[in-house]
């Protein structure tokens, strides 16, 4: 069977924290590796944890666009991250950008955390995990001020197939969730034909954004594959195919 990196997950969620069956299960099937992704300090810990104790674990460090408001003074949460990343399996920073869809941190506090997690990856070299939600504009912005110096994934993508062509010319990956299996998911089909092959990742944001037929249910790495094999038929590719590639995509940038 064909194997996958699920490239974001929220394995510290209380949905899934310890539910040491599943994860056996996962890599006794389909899955190669799992990042799970960190949305605030203590859970940049949790994540460590895991990875630590899970030999297809691997973590990132970063503060979420929700947690910025609750995250305290930037300077000690930037120090806190940049010693987590120091961490041999923590691997990214994110996830990092901006959420104005929910706006739960005010506008420009999430924006100076954004611009200091950038600095950060300049910094330390290590690639940077993107949440961008109906704030592309200022995100791809961002991306282009630290354009050749800071490179990454755009997570959960649902910017313009233009927006993704730009992504790809600066260096970046895509990386694809279950809402291409969606039946209102049209615009972001087009940024599926725009992503190459060699730049292209999946991913499930467990617990959220269960893929169809299980849509509704709580996500996890078992229904990667139904999101793998829709990029796949769009893409018209063979399945294992797109799987091999993927994998290698997501270790190349992760610097697995
Ligand atoms: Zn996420």
């Amino acid at each position: 069977m064909a194997k996958l990196f699920d490239t974001h997950a929220h394995y510290t969620d209380e949905r899934l924290m310890g539910n040491e069956s599943l994860l056996t299960a996962l890599f006794s099937q389909d899955i190669s590796h799992i990042l799970t992704v960190a949305t605030d300090v203590e859970d940049g810990e949790r994540c460590h944890m895991l990875a630590d104790t899970h030999e297809g674990i691997y973590a990132s460090a970063g503060i979420h666009p929700h947690e910025c408001g609750e995250a305290g003074g930037l300077d000690d949460a930037m120090s806190a991250v940049e010693r987590q990343l120091t961490r041999r399996k923590t691997v990214a920073l994110g996830e990092i950008g901006l959420d104005y869809h929910y706006d739960f941190s005010d506008r420009e506090t999430q924006m100076r955390f954004f611009r200091a997690q950038m600095e950060l990856a300049e910094k330390t070299g290590k690639p940077v995990i993107i949440h961008d939600r109906e704030a592309h504009g200022d995100t791809m912005d961002m991306i282009r001020a630290f354009k050749g110096r800071v490179h990454g994934v755009l997570h959960s993508c649902s910017a313009s197939a233009e927006q993704v062509r730009e992504y790809v010319k600066m260096g970046w990956y895509i990386s694809f969730s279950g809402v291409i299996t969606f039946k209102n998911a049209a615009k972001t089909l087009d940024a599926v034909l725009a992503t190459p092959p060699e730049r292209l990742l999946v991913e499930t944001d467990c617990p959220y954004l269960a893929p169809v037929p299980m849509r509704g249910k709580t996500n996890h790495s078992g229904y990667l594959h139904f999101t793998a094999a829709r990029a796949a038929a769009l893409l018209q590719m063979d399945y294992d195919a797109l799987c091999e590639q993927e994998v290698k995509n997501a270790k190349t940038l992760f610097g697995i």
